[in-house]
């Protein structure tokens, strides 16, 4: 029995866990004493600052300003002396380059005076820029080698935080990442720049009703989903180590028909994780509101309660990392994959987004006073608007190879963009597009309609689950993001969709009004065309039904179901054009975006190959011939020739199917230029590893579980 040796350890390791528990935290620890503790907050700065530096700082924070670098100094002092006192020793700019993860460079505090003695220093000029070697970091060829230099550059717009390490905290300082010329090399700066652009437009349109408002920001509220298996099983899984996903396994008995898992009540083992999880973030200043256990077995969710999308989005960021951590202490490892096991559910990050103004107005929220009616209605159909012209686009932002995964398969939303409405605002929109809402009597009847309004929030219990987009009474919420990516670029599109559309919409109104007719004639009309010509994106039924794949052609929606098609929306000239015109990425960063996820699409589907043949090689071959072995030598009879066939069948379907793959994969090695290559890792080798997979986990089905040598699936998703 030595061949089960592996799995055995892990099965013992498993059952005899014991619970990590903190003896602080059980006693119970108020988050009113702990929120926020390790960030340089409003709260904090306030305390630290001189007023005038603090008044600055916090003007520029709150209108989106550029930093006043007379201050730059006097702030750094002020953190710094902050820091060491919380036993900070280093600093770091804290970035985001486009692998989709954070990238520090720690340095010291330590410098030496002019009598030679040890001191801690840390400037203006270092709080403000730092340059770290940017050679390594992926840019999709908008740095050539010999100009490799990259600068981080401080964001105020993001608190500054600690890091807690086994023997010392870490100074972040949350930064941009951009090239010498300026181009973005990271993730943050095109959401910074859409959301410059998405509240430029978003004021203008709200001037011509009168508001006068300084600055709109998009909020969001990400909700994280994840997986979660004991690091015993983890260890044993090549696949899970490499790929992040499992590329064989067969499907357990049970896996989540009972549907006894979602909002379960969650195992102490999974909970002491989430709590320890929670109090770091709640350090970090971050928000966590929700915890649950999500519908696929080990799979959860956790939520924040929403913030300004640019803070939120480096927050999500944080609690993947620090969810991570946490997980390798509780010997758990954490699976952020959109697609870590065949057959049951994948996890994705729905991004609940609204539009808030500087006075704290949901512009989403339908209003109480016909006016606030009319203006909801604007920022809704510019919403609509966006995303029916930018579908592409947006498809584009959440493509990447394990995605497509996810897309389309089980409960997740198909790789077609729609948005789904509700009842109650398709009937309004349909009065308005059947001229019920024109002349003023319509006005009237149309008020009366919306004020009933926030019986759509009471509607939320029988909303669409399948829709990529849907309206949750006063938020959208994008539920195609992947789970494992940054959402600052999907959400960076989104913002300069809507931006786009509003700013039609404010130069419509505004020609509309000049001529004859009241302002609200003017604003109905525009929102009637814009109800008409956004039609084909509005879906209420199943997005899951093959029916709709018809219907959503027939409206010329685009189905782009691989990310090499969907990345190719990018450089578009069109898609080109806008994203410079919102000034969220200039043509040439558009060909260094795409370039840059085209070539970790071919790394991924890389990657995953060479994990596959390694497994088959390594773990289904050698079971499926220990097993023909053992049937070799049971006798002949009739019984044991039949297993001893079907076995004899699908070790040579194996190999041969082992043989087309490596052709595959040679073709597409030799395809010129990463469009062809991607396109054929698309459409013959990852569906040829999934031809594949079916015939190993029938071999898995087939043999005797002492030969089987890979924790099993039942094992992974069920023993914690
Ligand atoms: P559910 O989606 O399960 O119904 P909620 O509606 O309570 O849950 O909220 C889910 C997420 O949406 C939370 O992160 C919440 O903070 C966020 N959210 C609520 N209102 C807004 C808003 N105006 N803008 C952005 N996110 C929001
Ligand atoms: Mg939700």
């Amino acid at each position: 029995m030595t061949e089960v040796s592996g799995r055995l350890w892990a099965i013992r390791e498993v059952t005899s866990r014991q619970i990590r528990s903190i003896p602080e935290l059980a006693a119970g620890v108020q988050v009113g004493q702990i929120f926020g503790c390790n960030t340089f907050d409003a709260g904090t700065m306030r305390q630290k600052l001189p007023k005038a530096v603090f008044h600055s700082l916090h003007e520029t924070v709150r209108r989106g300003r550029k930093l006043d670098p007379a201050i730059a100094n006097e702030v750094a002092h002020a953190v710094k002396e902050w820091a060491l006192a919380k036993g900070a020793t280093h600093f770091c700019h804290w970035f985001q380059p486009q692998t989709g993860l954070t990238a520090e460079k720690h340095d010291a505090f330590l410098t030496f005076d002019d009598e030679g003695m040890p001191m801690e220093r840390f400037s203006g000029a270092q709080l403000i820029q730092s340059e770290p070697d940017a050679s390594s970091f992926p840019s999709g060829g908008m740095r050539t080698t010999f100009e490799a230099r990259g600068y981080t550059a401080w964001d105020p717009s993001s608190p500054i935080f600690l890091i807690d390490g086994p023997n010392g905290k870490t100074l972040c300082v949350p930064s941009v990442f951009i090239s010498y010329h300026g181009d973005a090399l990271d993730n943050k700066t095109p959401l910074l720049r859409s959301m410059e652009a998405l509240s430029e437009r978003a004021v203008a349109v709200l001037r011509l009703f009168g508001e006068h408002r300084e600055r709109v920001v998009p909020t969001l509220g990400p909700e994280q989903e994840y997986f979660l298996v004991d690091r015993a099983f983890y260890a044993l899984r090549p696949d899970l180590i490499a790929a992040g996903r499992t590329l064989v396994g067969a499907k357990p008995p049970k896996g989540q028909e009972l549907e006894d898992h979602y909002f379960g009540s969650i195992k102490d083992r999974i909970l002491a994780f989430m709590q320890e999880s929670e109090h770091e973030l709640f350090k970090l200043g971050i928000p966590i509101k929700t915890r649950h256990n999500e519908v696929a077995p080990s799979q959860y969710e956790t939520a924040p309660i929403f913030e300004e999308a640019n803070v939120a989005s480096d927050h999500n960021q944080m609690v993947m990392e620090t969810m991570n951590r946490v997980a390798r202490r509780h010997n758990l490892a954490l699976l952020l994959h959109e697609k870590p096991f065949a057959g049951i559910n994948g996890s994705g990050k729905h991004c609940n987004w609204s539009l808030m103004d500087s006075e704290g107005r949901n512009l989403l929220e339908p209003g109480a006073t016909p006016e606030r009616n009319l203006s909801f209605l604007v920022f809704l159909l510019a919403v609509l608007k966006g995303v029916h012209k930018r579908a592409g686009l947006l498809r584009a932002a959440i493509a990447s190879a394990g995605n497509d995964h996810r897309l389309g398969a089980n409960e997740a939303p198909p790789a077609i963009i729609s948005v789904f409405l509700g009842d109650q605002l398709n009937r309004v929109l349909d009065a308005i597009e059947n001229g019920e809402g024109a002349g003023p009597q319509g006005i009237e009847r149309l008020s009366l309609g919306i004020q009933k309004l926030p019986e759509v929030a009471r509607d939320n219990t029988d909303r669409n689950r399948t829709s990529p987009f849907a309206f949750t009474g006063n938020k959208f919420e994008f539920r195609a993001v992947p789970s494992t990516a940054s959402i600052a670029v999907p959400i960076a599109l989104l913002n300069a969709a809507v931006a786009e559309a509003l700013g039609e919409f404010e130069a419509a109104i505004t020609t509309r009004a000049g001529k004859k007719g009241s302002f609200q004639d003017a604003v109905l009309a525009v929102i009637k065309e814009a109800v008409v010509a956004t039609k084909a994106i509005r879906f209420e039924g199943n997005n899951y039904a093959p029916e709709w794949v018809v219907e959503a052609k027939r409206r010329g929606l685009p189905n782009l179901r691989t990310s090499p098609e969907a990345l190719a929306e990018l450089v578009k000239p069109d898609s080109k054009t806008f994203l410079a015109k919102m000034k969220v990425f200039t043509e040439a960063e558009s060909e260094a975006r795409y370039h840059v996820k085209m070539e970790r699409y071919v790394k991924d589907v890389e990657i995953e190959v060479e994990t596959l043949t390694g497994l088959v090689a390594a773990h289904v071959l050698p079971a499926a011939l220990k097993q023909r072995a053992l049937l070799g030598s049971a006798g002949n009879s009739k019984a044991v020739q039949g297993c001893a066939k079907s076995l004899d069948t699908l070790i040579g379907k194996l190999t041969s199917q082992m043989e087309a793959l490596e052709e595959d994969v040679e073709k597409a090695g030799k395809a010129t230029g990463v469009e062809k290559k991607a396109l054929l890792l698309a459409q013959k080798v990852v569906t040829g590893m999934a031809e594949i997979r079916e015939t190993a986990d029938a071999i898995e089905e087939s043999v005797a579980d002492a030969f089987w040598t890979l924790p099993k699936y039942h094992e992974m998703l069920f023993l914690v």
